[in-house]
This record gives structure tokens, sequence and C-alpha cells, in this order.
């Protein structure tokens, strides 16, 4: 996100603060996409519309349940201490309602509304946080192959050249369990919660450190081979 749409702000707290960077400014666009208006990013914009139509021609009951929480919001991701962006940031994140009611946090369940949805927002390449380390059942958020798929699109303009597939400090996600799972494997004996934070990140120094790689802390293609990824 960082190297296809800058930071979208040299600060950041725990509340929400406006886009300052003006490249990324020009892709936030507030349209009807539904069931409701949101501001965000213009292709996740964009994909909202699509899923919401699909939800809409198979189950009328649960379009008519859906609500928002926002979608465009510049902080850190919330209850944790690594400090990562939030991909509400760059508003290609969504929090979602079902009849007015939000899921709570990290209690493991979530609202049934909000699992039938799922598969229509995974059908359009987005990820549900419910799969995170502290279950987030009410957030939605475009995928890194969708990401991908919007720059080769040409959405961000042509002349950012986007970054090979790689996990590194700030990520988060089943891919960073993966990773941490296969860390211990090694021998690491770190926490699994799918949070790319420091602990992870001296890890992967270590084990770089361990097999003669450069140690960088950045999982790129040699790293990944090395722990079987
Ligand atoms: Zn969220």
């Amino acid at each position: 996100m960082l190297a296809l749409l800058g930071n979208p702000r040299s600060s950041y707290d725990v509340d929400c603060q406006p886009v300052t960077n003006p490249a990324l400014k020009k892709l936030i666009v507030l349209e009807d996409v539904g069931p409701f208006r949101v501001t965000g990013l213009k292709p996740a914009v964009d994909d909202l519309r699509k899923i919401f139509s699909s939800v809409k021609a198979s189950n009328s009951e649960l379009y008519s349940a859906l609500g928002t929480a926002g979608m465009l919001c510049c902080r850190l991701v919330r209850g944790t201490k690594t400090g990562a962006i939030s991909n509400h940031s760059w508003g290609t994140a969504i929090d979602m309602k079902i009849n007015d009611e939000l899921d709570r946090r990290g209690d493991d369940k979530v609202l049934q509304g909000l699992v039938d949805l799922a598969p229509f927002f995974n059908q359009q390449g987005w990820f549900w946080g419910a799969g995170f380390g502290t279950e987030d059942g009410m957030h939605f958020e475009a995928g890194d192959e969708r990401i991908r798929a919007f720059h080769k699109a040409g959405f961000f303009g042509t002349a950012v050249v986007a970054p090979e597939a790689a996990l590194s400090i700030g990520d988060r996600g089943p891919e960073v369990r993966h990773l941490q799972e296969r860390l211990n494997a090694f021998g690491a004996e770190m926490k699994v919660d799918g949070i790319y934070g420091p602990a992870t990140h001296a890890a992967v120094i270590a084990f770089q450190a361990q097999k003669g790689l450069i140690p960088d802390g950045v999982i790129g293609p040699r790293t990944a081979a090395a722990l079987g990824l």
C-alpha cells in the first residue's frame, strides 16, 4: 500500500484523521454503492458496488440489513501495539453493520449476517477480518492481489512500480500467521498472532543470519524459499 499509493498522512493516532497526501486525495470518492454512500478509494468503492449488487440479486433479506460504520479513516490498527497503519487509511477497507448492529471485536463470535456476507467479499478478492489474530468480524478489506490488480489497471498512475510480493514489518493477516508457524518450525518459539511486529521482524533477521541470507527482516523470494513458504 505504501509503495503503490504513498503514505496517506505523516502522523497517525488511534482516531480518524483526514488524508493529507494530495496524490491519494485525488483517488478518494464519495459514492452510492447500493445500500448506502461511502467515502473510499475509487476502485475499492467500485468493488463494493459489485459486491452489494451480487448480494441484492441472491439474498434480498441480507441486502436490506446492510449498513456501514465507515470506510476511509486514517488511523493505526486498533488494539495493537505494533503501530501498523490500518488499511482504512487508504480507503480500501470497510466496517459493516447488520441491522444497524456492530459486531463486537475480539470476542471470537460474529453476527450471522456477516457470515452470510463474507463469501460475496471473498469472491471479489477481499479478506474478512474474522480471520485476523484478534477477531474483527465487521471488517472487510481489499487483499494484496486485488490492490495489485487496481495498480495493473492503471488506477494509481503508471510511474509507480509494484514491489515484489514480500512480507515485512507492519503486515498482518493469514500470510503472517503462516510465516510465524514456519519460524516456529525452525525454533523461533514466537506467538502466532498474524501481526508482523518487532518480534517477528527480529525472528526473521535471526533466521536470515543463521541461513547466510541478507538479514534485512523482509520475506522476499529467497527467505520464503528457505522457510518453505
Ligand atoms: Zn475495519
